[in-house]
């Protein structure tokens, strides 16, 4: 895949602000992508493997641009993630208004748990109802200052949803392409966007590998593939918001869902940043990971103490998490072992069991991957692994009514009576 010329894109241009007269581009304080293993570095574009060593590629910064953001200068933002502009590798070509969802304080989830401070980040209040929105939103600007007119992923589902809708406001086009088999709830919602929409008559890992193939042929900006850089910084604004809603702070505890594993790396990249920029105090935190065991590679090696992850075929309920091979789980695994974390893995069964609970307790439904999320806290209570004195924060990916059948069986009427009051008395439900 041929790099593009960037200079189009580029433009040197007096910050409005007046602030610090700097070069501004489209691409923010962006400036190259480097190699994560050999650090090895490239010019900005589309590409997520270096040439020397097949590492992943990150983007990376002007360290004075970034140490020019304030408190203030965030604050004066939009209500959007847009407002941690300065820090992304994109200026908002395409905006559905992102971010800047709820932190509910979960004060019953918290003594259902035994727990002293518990907050859950609701991130089923973005545009297409999951964190996702975050990604494509850079990914897809990024693709837009790139000269891309086709937007395309690789998708357990959400992204699918993300990247349609994303499309249909920049006037661009969508080519998605998901398993074959997953819920109705965000087939529906993707199609209705009116982009192409490719079921794959296979696993995501099917799914990946042939995008992988495609991006090859078509000039195509596949957001989780050859923009992947782009993409996954769009991640760190989920950190970001947690820490000021927290009134400039970070928490002591997070569990993150892990699929491919990016977010976990990515809200950990975002608070060692406000740590570093002075944007928080610096202070220890610890990362936890959680997974479904119908799909559980990261969990298994952090169990086994190994530092590469062994692919599996998954099968579960939980089809957002469900990436065999993910592709950050070793550096996920760094993190959550730099960090003094753990990672753990929950049933189906304990699934459900978790979606019931944080609906029962907080009145959010998340989706499947909210379910692990908060199975998956229950359990590393239990295993001693995660400090209930200890101020926590676990992260709601997704909204339930995507995955309705995961539920249904288990989510039914109390009763169905006749219209009479006599029925009403009879059935006892006063
Ligand atoms: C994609 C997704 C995740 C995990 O994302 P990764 O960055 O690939 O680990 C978590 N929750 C939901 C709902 C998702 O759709
Ligand atoms: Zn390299």
């Amino acid at each position: 895949m041929s790099p593009k010329g960037l200079a189009f894109a580029m433009t040197s241009l007096l910050d409005q602000t007046g602030r610090h007269g700097a070069t501004t581009s489209s691409f923010g304080a962006a400036i190259n992508l480097t190699c994560r293993e050999c650090g090895a570095t490239y010019d900005l574009g589309p590409g997520n493997a270096c040439e020397q060593c097949f590492g992943p590629l990150e983007i990376g910064y002007d360290e004075s641009l970034l140490a020019t953001v304030t408190r203030e200068s965030i604050e004066a933002g939009p209500r959007t993630m847009w407002r941690y502009g300065e820090l992304l590798p994109a200026t908002p070509l395409v905006d559905l208004q992102v971010g800047c969802t709820r932190l509910h304080r979960a004060d019953n989830l918290a003594r259902e748990l035994g727990m002293k401070t518990l907050w859950v980040k609701d991130d089923s209040g973005n545009p297409t109802h999951s964190f996702k929105d975050r990604v494509v939103a850079v990914a897809a600007s990024a693709a837009k200052a790139l000269g891309f007119s086709v937007l395309s992923c690789a998708s357990t589902g959400n992204l699918a949803n993300a990247v349609a809708a994303a499309a249909a406001r920049a006037g661009l086009r969508s080519v998605v392409f998901i398993p074959h088999d997953l819920e109705a709830g965000k087939v529906v919602t993707t199609a209705v966007y009116g982009g192409t929409l490719v079921a794959v008559d296979g696993n995501y890992d099917d799914v990946n590998r042939l995008c992988a193939e495609v991006a090859g042929e078509q000039p195509w900006a596949f957001v989780n593939v050859n923009v992947r850089p782009f993409y996954a910084e769009g991640s760190k604004t989920l950190g970001y918001e947690v820490a000021e809603q927290l009134g400039w702070r970070l928490p002591d505890q997070v569990v993150v869902p892990i699929a491919s594993g990016a977010l976990l790396t990515k809200v950990d990249k975002a608070w060692r940043e406000f740590s570093r920029l002075g944007l928080v105090e610096a202070a220890p935190y610890k990362v936890f990971g959680a997974q479904a065991t119908g799909c559980s590679p990261v969990s298994a090696a952090f169990a086994a103490g190994h530092d590469v992850v062994q692919p599996v075929r998954p099968s579960t309920i939980a089809k957002s998490l469900a990436i065999g091979n993910p592709a950050d789980g070793p550096y996920a695994l760094d993190v959550v072992r730099r960090t003094g974390g753990a990672i753990a893995d929950v049933s189906d069964a304990e699934i459900v069991e978790g979606i019931q609970l944080l609906a029962r307790t907080e009145g959010v439904f998340a989706e499947t991957a909210g379910g692990v999320t908060v199975a998956t806290l229950r359990k590393l209570l239990a295993d001693g692994a995660l400090d209930p004195a200890a101020e926590t924060v676990i992260l709601n990916t997704g909204d339930g009514l995507k995955t309705l059948d995961a539920v249904a069986p288990v989510a039914r009427p109390t009763a169905t009576i006749r219209p009479s009051l006599e029925a009403f008395r009879e059935a006892g439900l006063a």
